[in-house]
């Protein structure tokens, strides 16, 4: 059983002061496969001062410096991507089609900030006045479980390309990946104290990073209420965030789709990475004229999915992450009945075939009124709502009815029309036809899915400050 017992403070692998142990397990087996020790609240000070220290050299490199410095990083962490890609099996059980793209994205992110940085002017003349973009100072970012790696690589691109160091918390849960990305990491050879990473609890580390006067930008990913706190927390030094919250996007199927390729694609959106994804499409809107053959359908691809271990690539769900997450699944599609909803397939309990591991069975309710709870609460599992509605009106009434607005899904055949109705809904993102990841497109969400934007030059610009110098 390996343990995990360094944090990464100054350019160095560190033991962290933090004694708690926190044990890891593989979902797909329910084996402890390890222990992390995590750093507590005097390993974040440590880590706020080495990147406070190295904040000036770094804040004064020039563009061609940064670039070469992101060029690095990618070739770095693209050496370590079947390792990365194993861990991220192991530790959390995500399909193999999940882990390639995860994997790569963890590299290509630092690649993709080269290129807007290379298109960046960091000074603008606006009339009288001389505007030239400051880095923020030193930036704390935390991440969750799902997809640890691409969050901590993307946050720190970031932060190098706008002059910032950083620290960054990854989630507890996400020890294995992180131990893998940071030997990549460290292996790009970067100045001392310019990233930092110490893994440890959120009301510990986490607390620490969102009020430690010297941090000057959070930048978190994870789910609402985790959000709301550290926004509070971040108001009374008027730091600057970023948040990218939860998601229940709507999957609209419009009355002129092909069903043949919509059913597929938006039960591809609503199950992505096992239903464990911010940006699952959960509410499939589907027209009332269609909806017989629209359930039939669903019924039919849902049966054909393959649920089971990530190492068998026919695979498209695996485990819920921890015995806590499958717990609260278990709790969404019991509730589910109780509200009123009739299930069309899956139901309570593992799949027939898996004696163990945190499985859930891939389930859809049809009856579902968008006042349900399985329609307004992030369920975070492969757990799906099919929602009718009359004409096209309501279908985006329903679909900007929700507390989120991360990401939304249209599926039809008229993209001129899908634009139009793209137009009107509050969606950070909306993805017509299952169109792949832009990813120099600003990504984030409206309402309580978070504040801000990431990538491209969106992202570039929450981790810098104008100043206007009028002569
Ligand atoms: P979480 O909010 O429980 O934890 C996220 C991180 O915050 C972890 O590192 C945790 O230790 C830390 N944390 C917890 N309490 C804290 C506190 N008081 N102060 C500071 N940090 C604290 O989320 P999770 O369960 O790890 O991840 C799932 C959630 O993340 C879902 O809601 C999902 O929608 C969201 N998510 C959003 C995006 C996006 O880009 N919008 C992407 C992935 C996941």
């Amino acid at each position: 059983m390996r343990v995990i017992d360094q944090i990464y403070i100054d350019g160095a692998f560190v033991t962290p002061h933090g004694e708690e142990l926190a044990d890891l397990f593989n979902p797909a087996t329910e084996e402890r496969i390890g222990q992390v020790r995590l750093a507590d609240a005097r390993d974040a000070r440590a880590a706020v001062a080495a990147a406070k220290r190295a904040f000036p050299a770094l804040s004064r490199t020039s563009k061609a410096e940064r670039i070469a410095l992101l060029r690095r990083l990618h070739d770095a962490v693209a050496a370590r991507a079947n390792d990365l890609a194993a861990a991220m099996r192991e530790e959390y059980g995500a399909p193999a089609y999940f882990v390639g793209f995860s994997a790569a994205h963890a590299a290509e992110v630092f690649l993709n900030m080269a290129k807007t940085l290379e298109a960046y002017d960091f000074t603008r003349t606006i009339g009288r006045a001389q505007v030239t973009m400051q880095p923020l100072g030193v930036v704390a970012a935390i991440t969750p479980w799902n997809s640890n790696a691409g969050f901590i690589c993307g946050k720190l691109a970031t932060a190098i390309a706008a002059g910032c160091t950083i620290v960054i918390k990854p989630s507890e849960m996400s020890a294995i990946q992180t131990q893998v990305v940071t030997q990549a990491l460290h292996a790009a050879g970067l100045p001392a104290g310019v990233f930092n990473i110490v893994t440890g609890r959120g009301d510990v580390v986490g607390a620490e990073l969102t009020s430690h006067p010297d941090v000057a930008k959070v930048t978190f990913t994870g789910s609402t209420p985790v959000g709301k706190a550290i926004l509070r927390a971040a108001a009374d030094s008027f730091k600057r965030v970023t948040l990218e919250l939860g998601g229940k996007g709507p999957n609209i199927i419009l009355p002129d789709a092909d069903l043949d390729t919509a059913i597929p694609t938006a039960l591809r959106m609503g199950l992505a990475n096992s239903g464990q994804a911010c940006v699952a499409g959960t509410r499939i809107l589907a027209p009332e004229a269609r909806l017989p053959e629209i359930l039939e359908r669903l019924k039919a691809a849902v049966a054909a999915i393959r649920t089971g271990a990530p190492d068998d690539p026919e695979v498209l769900v695996g485990p819920m992450v921890s015995q806590k997450q499958w717990d609260r699944v278990q709790a969404y599609i019991r509730l589910g009945p109780e509200e009123g909803a009739t299930l069309l397939a899956g139901g309570e309990g593992r799949p027939d075939d898996l004696a163990r591991g945190w499985f859930v069975r891939p389930t859809i309710f049809t009856g579902v009124s968008n006042t349900m709870r399985i329609a307004r609460e992030e369920i975070f599992g492969p757990v799906l709502c099919v929602i009718p509605y009359r004409d096209e009106a309501e279908a985006i009434a329903i679909a900007n009815d929700t507390a989120y607005g991360l990401q939304a899904y249209l599926h039809g055949t008229d993209v001129d029309h899908m634009r139009a109705i793209a137009d009107q809904l509050e969606s950070g993102r909306v993805v017509i036809n299952g169109a792949p990841h832009e990813p120099l497109a600003p990504f984030g969400g409206f309402k309580s899915s978070g504040v801000g934007r990431e990538y491209g030059v969106f992202g570039l610009e929450t981790h810098l400050e104008p100043r206007a110098v009028l002569v």
